[in-house]
Formats: C-alpha cells, sequence, structure tokens
C-alpha cells in the first residue's frame, strides 16, 4: 500500500492525514523538535515521577509514562483495573510535562474502564510477548519455563496472536514488536519472513497502529522497518525504560536516520490525532 492510500485509509479511521509542513526527506534534521524527541514508553515500576522528570530535562527527551493497565490477573508491580486507579493514576500526571498512557495487557483490558475514564489517557501501547500457552492460560513469554514448540508452529501462532492484538483492541503504538523468546531469538532473521511482516504491518496500517522503534530492545531490525515505512506506517520511539534508562534513544534515532524519516512519518499526538479509544469500538 502506498503512502496516499494509507492516508486515504487513515481519514476513513477518522484519523488526521499528518501533512504538516517540515523538511523534506533527507534535509534538517526532524528530530531537533521535541516533539519528536518523546520517548513514549516509560514505565514508573522502581521509581517515582520526580527523579523521571529529571532525566526528561537532563536528556532532552519528552516522556510519555505508561503504567500497566488490565485485570488484576496481570502481575506488575502495579497494574490500573478501574476507574478509580486510573483517574487517580491521571491526577498523578495532571500538570506534569509528559504525555499519559497505559500499556495494556491481555484482551479483556478495555472492560476495566469507562470510555469517559480511558479518554482522560493520551494514548495506549501494547506488545504481545503476553500470549496464550497450548492450555490457553496466559504466559509471559520472557519468563516462560515450558517447551514452546517448533520455531515454525510457534511464529505462526504468534504472528496470529498478534494480528488478533491489532483487530479487538483499541492500540496506538504496538510496542516491543518483533521480540522474540530466548529459544528462537538467534533465528530472528529466518523466522521473520517477508510474509510474516507483512501481515503485522498490514493490520497496523488497517487499524491505524503506529510501530514502535525500541531502542530498550533494539528492534525491529532494518528489513521490517524499511517495509513498514513502504507501507506508509507512523513510527514512535520507546524504550520500555525503568529508572535510569528512559530516554536513551540511540537505536531508535539511528535507525530513523538510516530509514530518512521525516516528521510526517512519525506518530505524533498533536494535528488532530484522533486517539485509538475514541476512533475503535470493542
Ligand atoms: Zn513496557
Amino acid at each position: 500500500m502506498k503512502r496516499r492510500e494509507f492516508i486515504a485509509g487513515a481519514l476513513a479511521f477518522g484519523a488526521a492525514p499528518l501533512m504538516a509542513a517540515g523538511p523534506a526527506r533527507g534535509q534538517a534534521d526532524p528530530f531537533e523538535d521535541e516533539r519528536f524527541r518523546t520517548d513514549y514508553h516509560v514505565h514508573l515500576d522502581n521509581s517515582s515521577l520526580e527523579p523521571v522528570l529529571e532525566l526528561s530535562r537532563e536528556r532532552h527527551v519528552k516522556f510519555g509514562i505508561v503504567e500497566h493497565a488490565g485485570t488484576k490477573e496481570n502481575i506488575y508491580p502495579k497494574v490500573l483495573s478501574n476507574d478509580a486507579e486510573l483517574k487517580a493514576y491521571l491526577a498523578m500526571l495532571a500538570g506534569k510535562p509528559v504525555y499519559k498512557g497505559v500499556q495494556a495487557e491481555w484482551t479483556d483490558w478495555m472492560g476495566c474502564f469507562s470510555k469517559e475514564a480511558l479518554a482522560g489517557l493520551d494514548y495506549v501501547i501494547t506488545d504481545a510477548m503476553t500470549m496464550p500457552d497450548k492450555a490457553g492460560k496466559r504466559m509471559k513469554l520472557w519468563e516462560a519455563t515450558e517447551d514452546l514448540g517448533d520455531a515454525q508452529a510457534f511464529m505462526d501462532r504468534y504472528v496470529d496472536w498478534h494480528v488478533e492484538i491489532m483487530t479487538l483492541e483499541p492500540i496506538d503504538i504496538f510496542v516491543n514488536l518483533s521480540w522474540l523468546p530466548a529459544p528462537f531469538a538467534d533465528d530472528y532473521e529466518a523466522l521473520w519472513t517477508e510474509s510474516r511482516m507483512t501481515r503485522i504491518i498490514d493490520g497496523l496500517v488497517k487499524h491505524g497502529i503506529a510501530m514502535e522503534i525500541s531502542s530498550g530492545f533494539e528492534l525491529p531490525k532494518l528489513p521490517l522497518l524499511h517495509l513498514a515505512r513502504e507501507a506508509g506506517l507512523k513510527f514512535a520511539f520507546g524504550t520500555n525504560g525503568r529508572y535510569p534508562k528512559m530516554g536513551l534513544l540511540d537505536y531508535s534515532m539511528r535507525l530513523a536516520k538510516e530509514l530518512a524519516l521525516t516528521r510526517e512519518d512519525m506518530f505524533t499526538l498533536d494535528d488532530g490525532y484522533v486517539k485509538a479509544v475514541e476512533r475503535r469500538s470493542w
């Protein structure tokens, strides 16, 4: 799909076409602008907000804070599970120079909150790293001790799982994308075939979801990013950082330069962006 068709598709979803004037491809560095020097994937798991804000100032990177959100069956240092908890979190961030996000967990998180409470968020991210095991039970792939079976069969289920998440959930940015569990990580190039990458990208395009370029995991690799750029996807930078690792965007910036990304390739909450929780139904 060409950029023009993507823009038409984005319009059909009610998203703004994001045609703001910027330097032409290859000209001035678009990442001078703080709006594009943003780490949308910052966790407060091991620190309070204040020291994190100090890092944001020091590193000249704007932060998007993402608390985990979903049912209490999801085990994290903190999980927002109802409107009262979400509103307390939003109140804690109110007036601070950060974006207010959540990292959604499992596929039933939307049911924890009213639409009105969700509308208080700037954006929602998710990943596919918690996946059903063969019995359908949720499995954190990065902690999995069970046998994940044959790599090809796993990959097919994993790609299906990504597509299911995109289809069901109002997500703005898909993060940690193309990450593989330890037994398969060394075969990244072979396992992420073009057809698998294309299925993921097609899903993101269809639902108007941006792709994170993760400095935390140094993923996705260039071939996937190239295909995503050709498809007209928007990109967002992230670290999955816990204190003090947030805002270290070296990989994201380097790959953005290699891909010659411009402002119009970047996810932004400005310019009339319509949030997924406002344009999607579930
Ligand atoms: Zn995260």
